[in-house]
């Protein structure tokens, strides 16, 4: 559904869309499951999707203590596991934080996330057939990949023309 939108939106896009958008994607999915769509699974994601930055944990945290009593930091990580789990977050190893995802892939497929340096804005793009080469040079060497993420710094698109 939302694939044809940029991987890095530009900075002056209707980002009110993408959280409307991100809220709605959210829904679905978790009627389709028949998961339970908590406030503070609501909340958690909301705070996820105010912008295209990773939050950690605790800036997460902070973002709902502007709505509502302070939330105790397991109540937040099991929100975030549940989203992680229903394939509506993803997390960024290398940043230990944590993105919103609205994109309708399988919460299995492998993608990559590309993380902008220049302004912290992280885009996915699919990567199957990058993991496949990976997972097969390393198999050869004779190592049990056990794949899951891919991440890539540098510049978006944006920034470079600044
Ligand atoms: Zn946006
Ligand atoms: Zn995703
Ligand atoms: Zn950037």
């Amino acid at each position: 559904m939302t694939l044809t939108r940029p991987t890095f939106p530009a900075p002056d896009h209707d980002h009110d869309r993408c959280t409307a958008d991100g809220i709605d994607h959210a829904e679905r999915v978790c009627q389709q499951k028949s998961q339970k769509f908590t406030p503070i699974r609501r909340h958690v994601l909301q705070a996820l999707l105010s912008s295209h930055r990773p939050l950690g944990a605790y800036e997460v945290i902070e973002e709902l203590a502007k709505l509502m009593p302070r939330p105790a930091p397991i109540t937040v990580y099991r929100a975030l596991e549940f989203l992680i789990e229903n394939g509506l977050v993803h997390r960024i190893e290398s940043r230990n934080a944590y993105l919103a995802c609205a994109h309708d892939h399988d919460a299995a497929a492998l993608v990559a996330f590309l993380i902008c340096e220049a302004c912290g804005s992280v885009g996915e793009i699919p990567a199957a057939s990058v993991a496949q080469s990976l997972s097969a040079a390393a198999r050869a060497s004779g190592f049990a990949p056990k794949l899951s993420v891919v991440e890539i710094t540098g510049v978006c698109a944006h920034c470079q023309n600044k």
